[in-house]
């Protein structure tokens, strides 16, 4: 990347997660330019061709049947929780109640603001809607007290992003899965920022072993573009026509870029990638551990990874960072998160890696 004054950055945010393909990518480009030339936007009271081969795409390389586009990640997750209330109402006597989590993040919308449970993001907008039952992460016994007869679906991140990059105990998923079961309710998986092989597989769930009911996606899904979508099995896709919709879902521009972004990543096995990299980084991270005292732990899933200090240093290594060239996002006052486009090489990793050595060396 470079800035207007022609200075050049590594970037290790990529707009939080979204571009998948780094900046500028041609196979990106020319598939918007291809489509801007063709059509733009039709409303979605019509089907596109666009927009029937992302579908395709999705359901094909998912355990997904269904698959509606929205805008964004706070869309594609609060249409989740629409879907599941449909499904609550048609098929659990009208169960409307969603269970999350403590530091979850579901965007900023008000209900997605109640399903997020963080005070610092519900405070300042209560009265929130509401439905949303707030309990601790990482907890199966949790999510099963807090079950009742007016719960109709549990909604977790695999892979917490906004908070940390914290990741659950590797059974986590698998428990919450089989108490829905057991209740007969919904398991909606946030994979807005783990989806698209961010982690390593296309979706998270893979690794945990677990299939959802319901999905969102959407950042790192159009590569830069405004994408989301929420995805569904056959068995809890509970909307009919006109029950949910927007005027600019789905428009045949972002669904030709959005394809073009899963083509790539399939075709060229990004996941692999992903999982090659994103090992190297873990390792490069944990050597700064071991190096800096002030480091105090490192995580990652594929390319979404972490670095806690024992003092809230992370505003100012990421500024001064900054002025060395590299992007990193403070996502805690003491723990910086990486989250580099999924095409980045180890020489890149490396690159990045010695100017956050030199920064961490600079302060002492
Ligand atoms: C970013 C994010 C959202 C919200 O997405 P927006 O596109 O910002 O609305 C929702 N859920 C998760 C897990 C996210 O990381």
């Amino acid at each position: 990347m470079w800035d207007d004054a022609g200075r050049e950055y590594l970037d290790f945010v990529a707009g939080w997660a979204v571009n998948t393909l780094g900046h500028c990518h041609p196979v990106l480009v020319d598939a918007i330019c291809r489509q801007a030339h063709t059509l733009i936007h039709t409303s979605n009271q019509f089907y596109t061709v666009p927009q029937l081969e992302l579908a395709e795409i999705l359901v094909a390389h998912s355990c997904l049947d269904r698959v509606f586009f929205a805008n964004s990640g706070v869309e594609a997750a609060e249409g989740a929780v629409k879907l599941a209330r449909r499904y609550g109402k048609l098929h659990l006597n009208g169960a409307y109640e969603v269970i999350t989590v403590a530091d979850s993040f579901h965007g900023r919308t008000l209900a997605m603001t109640a399903a997020t449970a963080q005070p610092k993001f519900q405070e300042p907008y209560t009265p929130l809607p509401a439905g949303f039952i707030n309990v601790a992460w990482n907890d199966p016994e949790a999510i099963r007290r807090a079950t009742g007869p007016l719960t109709c679906a549990v909604m977790l991140e695999p892979v917490q992003g906004e908070s940390g990059v914290r990741i659950p105990a590797p059974d986590y998923l698998r428990r919450a899965r089989e108490w829905c079961d057991e209740r007969g309710i919904l398991l909606i998986l946030d994979e807005v920022q783990t989806g698209i092989a961010r982690t390593g597989t296309l979706f998270a769930y893979e690794q945990a072993g677990v299939e959802p009911d319901i999905m969102a996606v959407a950042k790192g899904l159009g590569g830069g573009v405004p994408i989301g979508a929420i995805m569904a099995k056959e068995s809890a896709s509970a909307f009919k026509p006109g029950d949910h919709g927007g005027t600019f879902t789905g428009s045949p521009l972002v669904c030709a870029a959005a394809t073009a972004v899963m083509r790539y990543v399939i075709d060229n096995d990004i996941p692999a990638h992903v999982r090659h990299v994103g090992a190297h980084f873990l390792t490069r991270l944990q050597s700064i551990v071991r190096d800096f005292p002030i480091a105090k732990e490192a995580r990652g899933a594929g390319l979404l990874l972490a670095l806690d200090f024992h003092e809230d240093i992370a505003d100012e290594v990421t500024i001064k960072c900054l002025e060395s060239g590299l992007l990193v996002n403070k996502v805690r006052p003491n723990t910086l998160r990486f989250m580099p486009p999924l095409i980045v090489s180890d020489e890149e990793v490396d690159e990045g890696i010695s100017i956050l050595r030199g920064v961490l060396a600079s302060r002492m």
